[in-house]
């Protein structure tokens, strides 16, 4: 058989790697639970939850179920025209578990998908609207620095523009109006100071923003920085007062990974969009979906246009099954007990580490352990190391984080928290 790491580095890309210098990828022969096992015979457990993902860990029964019993009806049918029991299953589940305002459902076919058609939709609303209003159409977004919100042209220019590995595609992105990240830490009281900036500069443009997005509590690739809900609740009532939609980003910190339901939750926040993804299912496969309310929905229809967005694979059934049966999953388990004991775990294990010198700051927050670290880490390096020690976790920049399957047992966690001084 081909030499799969040989065939792979000279011909696939992998997440913004280079073609020419490629950071060497280890060939996976299966994965179950929270155990990952290469093509060596080699075991790791698992602490990345594969970016969110797989909340459930990997190969589970009812989940395989799901798929099967989907796979013998269709794996795929188109959606215009058509509808089909598993994206009606789970639209309901999705309007049921979110905050009653949020009733329409729109599946895309990852996450960067669903941000662009939130973007779309709040753009849609206020043009709508222009015409009855004779506004002038607000088609800009605010957002705070730090952001990540994809790497599709729409989502890219809402990313932080600097961290945001973007940089380079900057004369070519619309230009919108970024904010300081939010400094105040979550659990802490805002500072007055922070919310009277975002007020003037919303006051200010308020004519031509159509929404203001941000991932709620936590900011993920941008730094996994957990900033303060006193910030989401007041940046809310802002866009409340000033007619600007709010879309909140929960692609990563949805279905239980802050330790409630969703982010915006800790702040009593209901957003006009939700945007959903990576653990809707499970981690099986690729699929996202964005909520909205009644009055944007029907707003963005005022004028007797479409929403502007139809994707292919828009609601694929073996996706959408494989979601509706996540959720029952996830809701049927005891979650929150679960993350609340790895935050404990995170906090006691991790809290160590706060005194090593090259160790900058640690924080914790529900399934997700954070140990940022003064300098960039050698990621190759350190990957090797991680893995010879028999577990997987890929730092990034100048974080070392985990956040692992919620079925995760304590002795496994256990070690890859020890790992974490591997890095350091
Ligand atoms: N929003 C957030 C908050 C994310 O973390 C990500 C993925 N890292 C995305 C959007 C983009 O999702 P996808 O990679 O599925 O396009």
């Amino acid at each position: 058989m081909t030499d799969l790491g040989a065939f792979d580095r000279a011909h696939i890309w992998h997440p913004y790697t280079s073609m020419t210098d490629p950071i060497p990828a280890f060939a996976v022969e299966s994965a179950a639970g929270v155990r990952i096992r290469l093509h060596d015979g080699r075991e790791l457990i698992d602490g990345m939850a594969s970016w969110w993902c797989a909340i459930h860990g990997y190969n589970h029964p009812e989940l395989n179920r799901a798929a099967e019993r989907q796979l013998g009806k269709m794996a795929h049918v188109m959606f215009g025209g058509l509808t089909h029991e598993p994206a009606v299953r789970l639209a309901q589940a999705l309007i049921d578990m979110t905050p009653t305002p949020l009733q329409h459902v729109f599946f895309a076919d990852s996450g960067s998908v669903a941000v662009e058609v939130a973007i779309k939709m709040a753009i849609q609303f206020h043009a709508a609207q222009a015409v009855d209003q004779r506004r002038p159409t607000a088609d800009k977004l605010m957002t705070i620095r730090g952001g990540y919100h994809g790497d599709t042209f729409g989502a890219m220019a809402v990313c932080d523009p600097v961290s945001g590995m973007h940089e380079r595609f900057a004369r070519v992105l619309p230009e919108h109006l970024f904010l300081d990240r939010p400094a105040t830490r979550f659990g802490e009281s805002l500072e007055s100071r922070e919310i009277e900036v975002a007020e003037q500069q919303m006051r200010r443009h308020r004519d031509r923003i159509a929404a203001f997005i941000l991932e709620p509590i936590v900011q993920g690739a941008g730094g996994m920085w957990f900033y303060s809900a006193d910030y989401l609740r007041e940046i809310a009532a802002l866009c409340a007062r000033y007619d600007i939609l709010l879309i909140a980003d929960e692609i990563a910190t949805g279905f239980g990974r802050t330790g409630r339901m969703f982010a915006c939750e800790h702040a009593g926040v209901v957003p006009d969009m939700l945007c959903l993804g990576k653990a809707l299912t499970g981690g099986y496969m690729t699929l996202a979906a964005t909520l909205t309310t009644e009055r944007v929905a029907h707003g963005v229809s005022a004028d007797g246009s479409v929403l502007a967005h139809g994707p292919t694979f828009m609601a694929n059934p073996l996706a959408t099954a494989v979601a509706a049966e996540s959720i029952r999953l996830l809701q049927a388990s005891p979650w929150q007990q679960r993350i609340a004991a790895i935050e404990c775990q995170l906090r006691d294990e991790l809290e160590r580490y706060a005194d090593y010198p090259a160790v900058e700051d640690v924080r914790e927050l529900g399934a997700i352990g954070v140990v940022e670290c003064g300098h960039s880490i050698n990621v190759a390096e350190v990957q090797q190391r991680f893995v010879d020690e028999g577990v997987w976790l890929r730092p990034f920049g100048n974080l070392i984080y985990l956040m692992p399957p919620y079925i995760i047992e304590p002795e496994d966690l256990r070690l890859l928290t020890d790992a974490v001084a591997l890095a350091l």
